[in-house]
């Protein structure tokens, strides 16, 4: 048996108001004049001023702001390694990615590619990369995907969805101020919430799990519960939320995701449904392997109103929907845990045909 010996997030800071601190924490980081902290940032926070004056730009310090319309491409951190070596005089100080899961797996991947030679999809898998990338912060502005915490940088390339998953891509830094998601959409919310409530489900009914997992899982599951059946405040339930997401992830670092997560990189890959969204598609249909808390889960969606779309696969062609479960099938570790070693007698494609046409 080898077991897994993996880095965590170096340093964190958790608390209302506690990107306040931002500008000192990073400045001992600076390298040299000349050499500038870059800033990926959500463009939705383009016009909101509150967060972005909170930010000192000293020198050749500037700001991206980043559409996270579309989840990480390959490509994508490919041109933004590229333009960043064009503009600046020296391998910057750092990057701080300030978004949700797509900014920060933007942030990571740009990190560690400034200082790895080829394109991004050179590396996607484990433990590929050579070199540490540059300084790397997160600040998570909605909850749930616990990519602040967690050892991959998940990318669309040419041929696959798959993550940078190395010691070098944990981020340095992690500011966890609760009050940045404020203004998030309330489905938005619920999905990328939801997304960690699956990883606590996928991981403690795994049969990788183990102590070090279900310590966080169990922790990060009776959170959701709270914060998605309880009577908190609005407050609450956003710092609530913040650390059920780290939990979350920490939890899948040490097991593995499952049903939901395989049959959701398929919809993503083939018909670009985000993650979030696209795990809640999919767990509203698998009474089969979580049957207690798939009706939690409903119980969820009513009390918070929530508005899943349906019949998303019914026009789709069959090329797709055998793309789809070719991606799906792929998963081999996540079959494995949810199942386990003999997953291919129960995990067939005409299964996962029906289950993906009720979606
Ligand atoms: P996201 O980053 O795609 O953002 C979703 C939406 O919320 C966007 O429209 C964004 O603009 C908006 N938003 C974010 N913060 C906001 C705020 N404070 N106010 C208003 N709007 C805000 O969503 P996500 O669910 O956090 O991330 C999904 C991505 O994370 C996917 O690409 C997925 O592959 C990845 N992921 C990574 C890991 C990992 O461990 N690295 C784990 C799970 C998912
Ligand atoms: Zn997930």
């Amino acid at each position: 048996m080898n077991f897994k010996n993996f880095p965590m997030v170096s340093k964190v800071v958790f608390g209302r108001g506690s990107f306040n601190q931002i500008n000192e924490i990073i400045e001992p980081k600076r390298l040299n004049e000349r050499a500038p902290f870059i800033y990926l940032i959500d463009d939705v926070f383009e016009s909101n001023t509150s967060l972005t004056s909170r930010i000192s730009l000293l020198y050749d310090d500037y700001i991206i702001f980043i559409s996270s319309e579309e989840e990480p491409k390959t490509t994508q951190v490919d041109t933004l390694v590229e333009d960043i070596i064009l503009k600046t005089k020296a391998i910057p100080s750092g990057i701080i990615g300030i978004g949700g899961g797509t900014v920060m797996d933007l942030a990571k991947s740009v990190s560690v590619m400034l200082t790895n030679n080829g394109s991004s999809e050179e590396y996607q898998g484990w433990d590929l990369l050579k070199y540490p990338g540059v300084y790397h912060v997160g600040v998570p502005t909605i909850s749930g995907t616990g990519a602040e915490v967690s050892r991959t940088a998940v990318l669309s390339g040419s041929k696959l969805k798959l993550g940078l998953n190395s010691d070098f891509t944990p981020f340095d830094q992690v500011i966890l101020d609760p009050e940045l998601t404020s203004g998030v959409e309330k489905n938005q919310w619920f999905y990328t919430a939801m997304d960690c409530f699956i990883h606590c489900v996928e991981s403690l009914n795994g049969n990788f799990i183990n102590s070090f997992s279900k310590s966080y899982g169990e922790m990060a599951y009776e959170l959701c519960h709270e914060v998605f059946l309880g009577n908190d405040s609005f407050e609450e339930m956003q710092d609530k939320l913040m650390m059920a997401s780290w939990h979350g992830g920490m939890s899948i670092a040490y097991s593995q995701v499952g049903v939901a997560h395989a049959l959701s990189y398929g919809l993503s890959y083939v018909l670009g449904i985000r993650h979030g969204l696209g795990n809640c598609i999919v767990f509203n249909h698998l009474e089969e392997f979580y049957a207690k808390d798939v009706t939690l889960f409903k119980q969820m969606i009513d009390k918070h109103q929530i508005s899943l779309p349906k019949g998303i696969c019914k026009s789709i062609s069959q090329q797709q929907l055998n793309k789809m479960i070719d991606v799906a099938m792929n998963l081999s570790p996540l079959w494995e845990n949810a199942i386990g070693p003999d997953w291919k007698s129960v995990i067939t494609r005409s299964k996962l045909e029906k289950l993906y046409l009720k979606m």
